[in-house]
């Protein structure tokens, strides 16, 4: 079911399109999707384009990242709130997390609209929230 659900939201990604996994119990929406709703554990789930709106409470940055990104570090990884509701850790470009002290100036600009987009890394489909105006 994991593979499964996986499976379907790298091949959409594929093709510029992000999922999220929407509950039709309560209406809540659970992102990165997975099998079960996170807010009551239903598991009946409609996997629907989300908007990619989003706004980035906090981040920091990358100190020990997956071995695979870790050709891309340091980069802002921060807590990001979508508009549908979820919140997640997630990389995020746009914001300067070079050194503590742009850290700390950075985030005394939180909190920001971020959207969503998919960016290849380290040779797969990622999704990446980008800070706009
Ligand atoms: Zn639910």
């Amino acid at each position: 079911m994991v593979d499964k659900i996986a499976k379907m939201f790298y091949g959409n990604l594929a093709k510029g399109k992000i999922l999220g996994a929407h509950c039709k119990d309560c209406g809540k929406w659970t992102f990165p999707p997975v099998a079960a709703c996170r807010e009551c554990g239903s598991r009946n789930i409609s996997y629907k384009k989300i908007s990619g709106k989003g706004i980035v409470h906090y981040y920091s940055t990358s100190i020990l990242p997956p071995k695979k990104f870790a050709k891309y570090s340091p980069y802002a990884y921060g807590l990001v709130e979508l508009e549908e509701g979820p919140t997640f850790l997630t990389m995020i470009e746009g914001l300067d997390a070079s050194t503590p002290e742009k850290i700390k100036e950075g985030n005394e600009n939180l909190p920001a609209k971020v959207r969503a987009k998919v960016s290849k890394k380290a040779g797969i489909n990622v999704v990446l929230f980008r800070v706009v105006k």
